[in-house]
């Protein structure tokens, strides 16, 4: 049996036996290559579900705004895991009103390309799961261009103004991420106001850093975010730069091991910078 075909069928026996409310996943859209979210609730619709490479939301974002109704099935690639796994870790959603149903992840595929975000994946299976659907998937990563290193911080700082003066602050990738949750953003907060609400570089720039302080430890580096851009800002290039140095000075990888506490909530007493003292 392939992997949609046992997907509709646990889908199905999950909501006869109604051991959840309802299942998220994916179904086809009137546009060939681009996928919708779908939340199924009566057993008699499980066939709508899909699951291919033009699915390219992360469910984890979608799960926030079921998780009052019951318990909720979900469709978990290895990034939608690692989102769940934040989730579960900041306390917004409660493992046991989660049923994951795994599966393996070839990547996600844009106007013919895999996705930026997927060709570097290195998590294409679920870290966490009730039970898998389907086999797992292996494939060798793409190892992107550390240009972080390369650069001085005067070169970085032109990079990151230059793709960040075409922003249009529609936040489009707010959005879409998972880990995006506040009720009210930084960016919509009045008083006091923390940023401009025009899209001058300045604004832009600020919005940018300050997101992705926010992101620092949480960003599972689906790109989400990246792909859901109007604007096609390179946010990939600013999300595996991030990671990379919570990589590097903390040793940890956002929800890739549940059992794991996130980067910047823990602290160790043994730590080298001094202030921690
Ligand atoms: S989606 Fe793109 S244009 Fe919109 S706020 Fe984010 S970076 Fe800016
Ligand atoms: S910041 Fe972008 S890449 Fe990171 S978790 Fe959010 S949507 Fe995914």
């Amino acid at each position: 049996m392939d992997k949609v075909a046992r997907l509709r069928e646990r889908a199905k026996e999950l909501l006869e036996k109604q051991e959840v409310v309802g299942v998220l996943g994916y179904r086809a859209s009137s546009r060939p290559g681009i996928s919708q979210v779908a939340f199924i609730t009566r057993p008699e619709e499980v066939d709508r579900l899909i699951f291919d490479s033009a699915c390219s939301q992360n469910l984890a974002n979608y799960l926030l705004k079921v998780k009052d109704k019951g318990k909720v099935a979900v469709v978990a690639r290895g990034c939608d895991s690692r989102s769940i796994v934040v989730l579960l870790q900041e306390k917004q959603i409660e493992r046991e009103k989660v049923y994951i149903l795994g599966v393996g992840c070839e990547g996600v595929v844009v106007q013919g390309e895999k996705s930026v975000a997927c060709r570097s994946c290195r998590y294409p299976n679920p870290v966490i799961y009730d039970e898998m659907v389907g086999e797992e998937v292996h494939f060798e990563p793409e190892t992107v261009e550390d240009e972080f290193d390369r650069l001085t911080p005067d070169e970085w700082w032109e990079v990151l103004s230059a793709e960040v003066a075409r922003c249009i602050r529609c936040y489009a990738c707010r959005q879409v991420c998972p880990n995006c949750y506040c009720p009210v953003c930084f960016v919509d907060a009045s008083m006091p106001a923390l940023v401009g609400k025009t899209h001058n570089v300045s604004d832009n720039i600020v919005f940018h850093i300050m997101r992705a302080l926010h992101m620092a430890g949480r960003c599972v580096e689906c790109g989400a975010c990246h792909r859901a851009c109007p604007m096609g800002i390179d946010l990939m290039r600013f999300n595996r730069q991030v990671a990379k140095i919570v990589r590097e000075r903390f040793g940890l990888v956002a929800g890739a091991k549940p059992d794991e506490m996130p980067a910047l909530t823990i602290f160790k007493p043994d730590d080298p910078q001094e202030f921690i003292r």
